[in-house]
């Protein structure tokens, strides 16, 4: 399972990750024995080249959501939250006495559009949101605007996906900490902050060399997760929803994309989900400190 391709970009992922309830011990000690490489496939394999060119597939021309959660649809009550230090080194879940609690995360960025119906969606829900940007992808600069002062304000949160989306296994260490340190400068350009100590790699893949060497540039919590929306590709709406009633649990890291439409016909539903189980949408800053 370890080197099994995340595959085309409009794969759906597969593999037991995804087919079966993951025991979170399971998962840990799974991961730590495949070094947490390719255990759950988190992103499309796109080359730098394609990053601009990853228009949207006909798909999209479905409607984006004309309604949304009305404003502060999770109300952000600081005091559920039971802080902790920054981490010294990866990180899956959140601490297990943050009860009611889930941290969503959202990569890439690879759709212009959905980018952009996903930084409206926040603005409007009061969702919190950490966002793993690869800071080229054109949706960013086009949603930076909106997202600039929800950055400011903490309700989202940067980290970084590294710029050119690589497998970081195969890059020498300067080419792990240029593609971390390149990204993070544009992340600045775009929403004023400094990305670090938070990345993640893509498609979750890292070795104790690979965390090292971003470790040195300030990169020192590769930020994992324990559920997934599982569309780093496109997948029907129903699937993904799917997955967003299996893994928005308390104390997970919950991994999606801003790649395809699906996600974006569904905020209203996920966020009907987080109602109805009470749990609050957390930055990794609003738990951590930073
Ligand atoms: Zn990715």
């Amino acid at each position: 399972m370890g080197g099994r391709d995340c595959g085309s970009d409009r794969g759906v992922p597969e593999g037991s990750a995804y087919t079966g309830r993951v025991d979170r011990r399971t998962f840990i000690s799974a991961a730590v024995a495949l070094g947490a490489t390719g255990l759950m496939c988190g992103c499309a394999r796109l080359s730098p080249d394609q990053l601009a060119a990853a228009a949207l597939p006909v798909a999209s021309l479905a409607p984006l959501p004309v309604t949304a959660p009305g404003p502060q649809a999770i109300a952000f009550d600081p005091s559920r939250i039971s802080r902790q230090s920054v981490p010294n080194g990866s990180i899956y879940e959140l601490p297990n006495d943050n009860t009611d609690l889930i941290a969503w995360t959202v990569d890439d960025g690879f759709g212009d559009e959905v980018t952009q119906a996903y930084a409206r969606f926040v603005r409007d829900s009061g969702i919190r949101i950490t966002f793993f940007v690869c800071a080229e992808a054109p949706g960013w600069s086009h949603s930076a605007a909106i997202l600039r002062p929800l950055v400011e304000s903490g309700q989202v949160q940067i980290g970084n996906h590294t710029r050119t989306h690589s497998n970081l296994l195969n890059l020498s260490d300067a080419e792990i900490q240029k593609d971390l340190l390149d990204n993070n400068a544009l992340i600045g350009n775009l929403f004023g902050v400094d990305s670090r100590p938070y990345f993640r790699p893509p498609f979750g893949n890292y070795d104790d060399r690979v965390a090292a060497a971003a470790a040195s540039v300030g990169y020192t919590v590769p930020v994992l997760w324990n559920g997934t929306l599982s569309d780093s590709g496109e997948i029907p709406p129903e699937t993904l929803m799917s997955f967003a009633d299996r893994y928005m649990r308390s104390s997970n890291i919950l991994l999606g994309h801003a790649n395809f439409w699906p996600v974006t016909v569904l905020f209203p539903r996920l966020v009907g989900v987080l109602e109805d189980r009470d749990l609050m949408t957390v930055t990794l800053n609003d738990v951590y400190g930073a």
